[in-house]
C-alpha cells in the first residue's frame, strides 16, 4: 500500500512528502515548529488557541468525530495534581491505515500538535500509545522524540519559556480493543487492555486516576496547520458545507489504494476518481464509508454522496475514519460480511456477555449460510443477534460489531438468500 502524496488537490498534512524527509530539519524547513515558538514566546493565549480550534470545526478523527474544542474544554482548570495527554495511535481497524501514515511521514506534525494542545490543557506529560503491529513506524517517532528533545523542543523549559512537557511513546500488542480510549489507559498501566465502566469518564479520572484528555494522531497533527492559517480559514478549506480537510484511506476494489488528503465534503466521485477508479473498470458494488465499522452503502448511493459527516450520516452510515473500503461487483457481501465478523469475534474483549456471545453466534450464522447450510429463517436469526448487542455493551465495539450485520443484510439481503437458495460455498 503507497501513500499518494502528489495528487492531493489541497495538501497540508502530507504535501511533498517522501520517505527520507520526515526528520526534524526536514519538518523545520516546512515552516514547523513555528507554531510552537510563537505561542511560546507569549503571543498566544490558551484561550486564544481553544477559540481558533473550536472556529476550525476540527473533529476528533479517531472515529467517534467528536468536537476537539469541547473536548480538550472537559480538562477540570482548577485541579493543581497531574494532568495527562494522550495521543490514540493505535489504528487498528480494517480499511483505516492514515495514523500510520501520518505518523510514518510527518511525525513531528504529531509531537508539535501534542505541544500546542499540552499548553492548552496545561499538562506537563504526555504518551503516545503506538498500535502494536507497526513497529517501524513506532520506532521512527521515537527517533523524532529524540530529535526534538535534542533541538530543545521537550523537555524542561521548552525554548526558555519556562514550560515543561516531556514526551513518552509506549505500544501495544496487536488488540483492536486497545484503541477504546478506557482500553488503552488499562493497557498503558500495565493491565490488561479492557474497556472501563463509564463514567468516570478519563477528564476526571484517566491515566492512573488522574484528569487525561486522549486524541487521535491526525486531530492532533492537524493543530499546527490551524494555529498557522487561523481556524476560520481552516474550516473554509472544506466543501459542500464541510470544515477543513482529512487523510482519507482508500483500499479494495481500487487501481491506486493510498491515503487521499482532501477537504471535508469532496464527492465520493472524486476521491474514488483519484484512486484510479474501479479496479479493472469493473462496476462498483459497494463501498464502506469510514471503516468496517460503519455500515455498508450501495454503490449508487455512495457515488451521489460528498465525504461530509452529516451527508453520510442521513444516508445510513457514518464517517468515521474515514477509511474507504470499495467493493466492485465481484465480490460476494457474504463472505465480506463474514471476514469482519471474524474479525469482531476475535478481538473482543469478552468482559459483557451480548459481545462476547453474540460475535461468536454471528460468525456461526455467517459460516452456515456460506457453507450452504442455513435456513432462510437464518437471516432473521442473524439480525435479531445483532440488534440484540446494540445498545448492550460496556464499550463501541459491541455497536461497531453489529452495524455492517445489519447493513449488509439491509441493502444486500437478496445474496444472503440466494447463497442459501445455492447451497452455499463450502470451501470458505
Ligand atoms: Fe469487551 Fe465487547 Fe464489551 Fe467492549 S463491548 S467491553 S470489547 S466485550
Amino acid at each position: 500500500m503507497t501513500c499518494l502524496h502528489d495528487r492531493h488537490p489541497s495538501p497540508l498534512l502530507l504535501a511533498g512528502l517522501t520517505g527520507g524527509n520526515w526528520a526534524l530539519d526536514a519538518y523545520i524547513s516546512r515552516g514547523g515548529y513555528t507554531q510552537l515558538r510563537r505561542i511560546l514566546a507569549g503571543k498566544v493565549l490558551p484561550e486564544t488557541i481553544l477559540a481558533e480550534i473550536k472556529a476550525s470545526g476540527l473533529r476528533g478523527r479517531g472515529g467517534a468525530g467528536f468536537p476537539t474544542a469541547v473536548k480538550w474544554g472537559f480538562m477540570p482548570k482548577g485541579d493543581v495534581g497531574q494532568k495527562y495527554l494522550v495521543c490514540n495511535a493505535d489504528e487498528s481497524e480494517p480499511g483505516t491505515f492514515k495514523d500510520r501514515d501520518i505518523l510514518h511521514y510527518n511525525p513531528h506534525a504529531v509531537i508539535e500538535g501534542m505541544l500546542i494542545a499540552a499548553y492548552v490543557l496545561g499538562t506537563t506529560i504526555g504518551y503516545i500509545y503506538v498500535h502494536g503491529e507497526i513497529m517501524a513506524v513506532y520506532h521512527r517517532f521515537e527517533e523524532a522524540i529524540r530529535q526534538a528533545y535534542a533541538a530543545g523542543y521537550l523537555g524542561k523549559d521548552i525554548l526558555g519559556s519556562g514550560i515543561d512537557f516531556d514526551l513518552h511513546a509506549v505500544h501495544g500488542y496487536g488488540a483492536y480493543v486497545c484503541g477504546e480510549e478506557t482500553a488503552l489507559l488499562e493497557s498503558m498501566e500495565g493491565k490488561r487492555g479492557q474497556p472501563r465502566f463509564k463514567p468516570p469518564f478519563p477528564a476526571q479520572r484517566g491515566l492512573y486516576g488522574r484528569p487525561t484528555t486522549i486524541n487521535n494522531v491526525e486531530t492532533l497533527a492537524y493543530v499546527p496547520f490551524i494555529m498557522a492559517m487561523g481556524g476560520q480559514a481552516y474550516a473554509a478549506l472544506g466543501r459542500n458545507g464541510g470544515q477543513g480537510v482529512k487523510v482519507f484511506p482508500v483500499s479494495g476494489d481500487v487501481e491506486r489504494p493510498g491515503c487521499y488528503e482532501l477537504p471535508i465534503g469532496t464527492p465520493f466521485s472524486e476521491l474514488l476518481a483519484l484512486a484510479g477508479g474501479v479496479k479493472g473498470g469493473r462496476k462498483l458494488k459497494a463501498v464502506i464509508p469510514g471503516g468496517v465499522s460503519s455500515p455498508v452503502l450501495p454503490g449508487n448511493v455512495m457515488m451521489e454522496l460528498n465525504l461530509d459527516y452529516e451527508a453520510i450520516t442521513k444516508a445510513g452510515s457514518m464517517m468515521g475514519t474515514g477509511g474507504v473500503i470499495v467493493l466492485d461487483e465481484t465480490r460476494c457481501m457474504v463472505h465480506a460480511l463474514l471476514n469482519i465478523a471474524r474479525f469482531y469475534r476475535n478481538e473482543s474483549c469478552g468482559q459483557c456477555t451480548p459481545c462476547r456471545e453474540g460475535t461468536a453466534w454471528m460468525v456461526r450464522l455467517l459460516e452456515r449460510i456460506q457453507q450452504g447450510m442455513a435456513v432462510p429463517q437464518d437471516i432473521d436469526l442473524l439480525d435479531s443477534v445483532a440488534s440484540n448487542i446494540q445498545g448492550r455493551t460496556l464499550c463501541a465495539l459491541g455497536e461497531a460489531a453489529a452495524l455492517p450485520v445489519r447493513s449488509f443484510l439491509k441493502h444486500f439481503r437478496h445474496e444472503f438468500l440466494a447463497k442459501i437458495g445455492q447451497g452455499g460455498n463450502p470451501t470458505v
